[in-house]
């Protein structure tokens, strides 16, 4: 009898130290796709290195001072957009009309408010207009001109296409229409997670879309639930991948509802989901952060620019797998 209560102390000890609440963390990803050291320079993986860690030094010094995740989201989303280097503002993939029109969301996981924009052309930060639709509009999702005079109207910096525009994305483009394709493989979408001192969960992602694409083509980065997704109860999730197949299968929603449903933990659910993903034949990765301040960065391509940071010191950068 006495050595069955010191058991379950034990078991009940252990779980909760499994489930320690963190202080704070952040994650961050900058694409996910086939992205090989074989593929890559050496300047070029510095590169990437560098703003990864610019990135999320930004978002992680706003949670140690005690400032919002919301905040932390936005500025270090606002540093990947700002770099070339990304598929998200400036270096934004082109359509087959050799134009950038981007797509960001961002949500709240304290309120379950949301925001989000497509089919943008001239706002220098989407992440920012996106966060705006959702604390100062009454909607949730706005879209093209409306979108863009909505984001004028409050200040943001207004900029022309041209200046997403990058020589890079161009040979991209014009390599996608000799093959005739839409999907190169290679989703450069920026997005992070952020956990803060309060226990308040934020996720948002920011985007070009995929190279060639047509007809005003709205991937799953906007989709509250696909691209995008936070709950306190549960966690915060923001994919990047081949977005018809993300938004199928409502990845972000999808992983936090078995969390919320099925009591599974982050890693397993994340793992469910994209094998969903891949059985439908698409690809792609998320990064996440559950309640008690688990991180997961998951994938079932080559690769995904990926890093983490949490106050308990544990801190990473990767490209490949
Ligand atoms: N998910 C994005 C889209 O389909 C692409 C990416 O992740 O780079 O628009």
């Amino acid at each position: 009898m006495f050595k069955s209560i010191l058991l379950l102390i034990l078991i009940s000890v252990l779980s909760s130290c499994n489930n320690k609440k963190i202080d704070f963390a952040i994650v961050v990803h900058g694409g996910a796709g086939t992205i090989t050291k074989a593929s890559m320079s050496n300047e070029m993986e510095l590169a990437y290195n560098q703003k990864l860690e610019e990135a999320i030094n930004t978002g992680y010094k706003i949670l140690e001072k005690g400032g919002t995740s919301l905040d932390a989201v936005e500025s270090t989303i606002k540093i990947l957009e700002n770099s070339e280097l990304f598929n998200a503002g400036k270096g934004s993939v082109l359509s087959n009309e050799e134009i950038v029109e981007m797509d960001a969301s961002i949500m709240n996981g304290n309120n379950l408010n949301a925001g989000a924009i497509s089919g943008v052309r001239t706002i220098k930060n989407p992440i920012s207009a996106a966060r705006l639709v959702m604390e100062k509009s009454d909607h949730v999702f706005l879209s093209g001109i409306g979108a863009e005079s909505f984001a004028k109207s409050k200040g943001l910096e207004i900029v022309n296409n041209e200046y997403f525009i990058t020589q890079r994305r161009l040979n991209s483009l014009l390599n996608a229409k000799k093959r005739d394709t839409l999907n190169d493989n290679k989703f450069g979408t920026v997005g992070c997670v952020a956990l803060d001192k309060l226990g308040n969960i934020a996720s948002g992602t920011s985007t070009g879309g995929m190279t060639n694409k047509k007809w005003n083509r709205i991937g799953d980065v906007p989709i509250i639930g696909a691209g995008t997704y936070a709950n306190n109860n549960t966690c915060g999730i923001s994919s990047t991948g081949w977005g018809e197949f993300f938004i199928r299968n409502v990845v972000a929603y999808d992983i936090s509802s078995q969390i919320e449903y099925k009591n599974l933990s982050i890693d397993i659910a994340a793992k469910n989901t994209l094998n969903k993903v891949k059985n439908l034949g698409g690809s792609g990765g998320i990064v996440g952060i559950d309640k008690y301040g688990n991180i997961v960065m998951d994938f079932n391509t080559d690769g995904m620019y990926r890093a983490l940071k949490k106050s308990d010191g544990s801190f990473d950068i990767k490209i490949y797998r």
